[in-house]
């Protein structure tokens, strides 16, 4: 597959215009055939650089997806890490907080779910809700019990943002690689999924009525996606806007970047060292003593 990652990748320098970046792009494939035979074997080899990630144990990876309804986080979850071992890896979907996490800071619940070292930790929505979903939703803001004196709407998503980039940096530093997607679907895409949804039985239950509800606030979530990107795009966690009207794409584009990403990263397998290795032996011989 010929694939320039950095072509969806938003520099930490920001400058992105979300109606500039394509929602679709040349698929990576000629075929369903084809799809399937490409995802495969990223998939092996996805398995491959995981059961090493494992045995190195020293980082964490954590993969962030963010999205409109209907872009294919949950799709794409499930397809791009299927093929990996489930004691190395744990998916955490975030919803509407309880009352108790609204009793704390807005990353108390979402720290409490990052990935060992050795391990992916996969956040289907995450603490970035709270610069888009509150961002378009103000009156969210103020259920947030945070001190009047506290919430100055002119500085507080630029302070939300410094909160985030210091986490992800401090992350960073103590070996945890953060990447970040973002399913960039469009409009029209979305009102073609949500039809799917309410004419196919089957999928009558994917429909919530408050997708609606949501879908009429798009240019405002355009407005916080896109402010949001920019922002918080750094070198070391950077946000990938991945183009999802052609979900098979989308898969193949974000499983790319994850092996990128494994790849970067210095991996080894435990060696034996010369003393072990006569401890070993060592304990061979009493067990053949044994029998
Ligand atoms: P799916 O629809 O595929 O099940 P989903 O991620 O859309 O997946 P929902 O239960 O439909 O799950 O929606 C979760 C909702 O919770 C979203 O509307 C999201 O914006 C909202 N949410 C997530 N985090 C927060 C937050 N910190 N504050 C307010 N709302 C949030
Ligand atoms: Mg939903």
């Amino acid at each position: 597959m010929n694939i320039n990652i950095k072509d969806f990748r938003v520099p930490p320098d920001g400058g992105v215009k979300l109606d500039e970046w394509p929602t679709r792009v040349e698929p990576l494939y000629q075929s369903k055939h084809e799809y399937k035979k490409l995802l495969k074997a990223q998939i092996a080899e996805l398995s491959e650089q995981q059961q090493l990630h494992y045995a190195d144990d020293r980082h964490a990876l954590l993969l962030i997806f963010q999205a409109m309804d209907a872009a294919g986080k949950d799709g794409a979850i499930k397809h791009v890490m299927s093929g990996i071992n489930p004691q190395g890896c744990q998916v955490f979907s975030f919803k509407r907080p309880s009352a108790k996490e609204l009793d704390h800071d807005f990353l108390w619940r979402t720290t409490q779910c990052l990935p060992e070292r050795g391990r992916i930790g996969i956040f289907n929505r995450s603490y970035y809700e709270e610069v888009l979903v509150v961002r378009v939703h103000p009156e969210i803001l103020r259920n947030q019990k945070i001190p009047d004196d506290l919430v100055d709407p002119d500085t507080i998503w630029q302070q939300r943002y410094r909160s985030i980039a210091d986490l992800e940096d401090h992350l960073h530093r103590n070996g945890t690689r953060v990447v970040k997607f973002f399913l960039h679907l469009s409009e029209e895409e979305q009102c073609k999924r949500f039809l799917a949804r309410i004419d196919d039985p089957g999928k009558n239950w994917k429909f919530s009525a408050a997708d609606i509800e949501e879908r009429k606030f798009w240019p405002q979530y355009m407005q916080a996606y896109e402010a949001c990107l920019n922002a918080t795009s750094t070198a070391t966690a950077p946000w990938f806007v991945v183009p999802a009207d052609d979900k098979k794409n989308a898969r193949l584009l974000i499983s790319s970047i994850i092996l990128d990403t494994y790849k970067s990263l210095q991996m080894n397998y435990p060696v034996t060292d010369a003393q072990r290795r006569a401890e070993l032996l060592l304990i061979r011989e009493q067990l053949l003593a044994e029998e």
